[in-house]
């Protein structure tokens, strides 16, 4: 796991949102918990479909289709130095 800490300004520069590996019924499933997410305290979550790199892999994205995490200014913040966070745990 990397050192990202859950916060909305994190979570707001994100870019799996708009990532093609990001597929669209996963995207589709984890609205109402992402919503949820977006208006509650997240510093104490243990997992949601996004920022990854923070909230561990997802239960729904399986096939890699580019990341977009090297763009990324939490990327760069935390000096992370891994890729597809979303389905390797804090993995490359
Ligand atoms: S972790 Fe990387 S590959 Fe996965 S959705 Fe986010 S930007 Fe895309
Ligand atoms: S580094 Fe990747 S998983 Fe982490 S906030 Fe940025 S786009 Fe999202």
């Amino acid at each position: 796991m990397t050192n990202v800490e859950k916060t909305k300004e994190n979570l707001f520069k994100c870019k799996c949102k708009v990532c093609p590996t990001y597929e669209f019924t996963c995207k589709m499933k984890s609205i109402p918990g992402n919503l949820i997410l977006m208006i509650s305290d997240m510093s104490d979550k243990v997992h949601a479909e996004t920022m990854f790199c923070a909230f561990g892999k997802s239960s729904c994205i399986e096939e890699k289709n580019g990341c977009l995490c090297p763009k990324c200014e939490v990327y760069k913040k935390y000096e992370l130095d891994k890729m597809f966070f979303c389905i390797e745990d804090g993995e490359k």
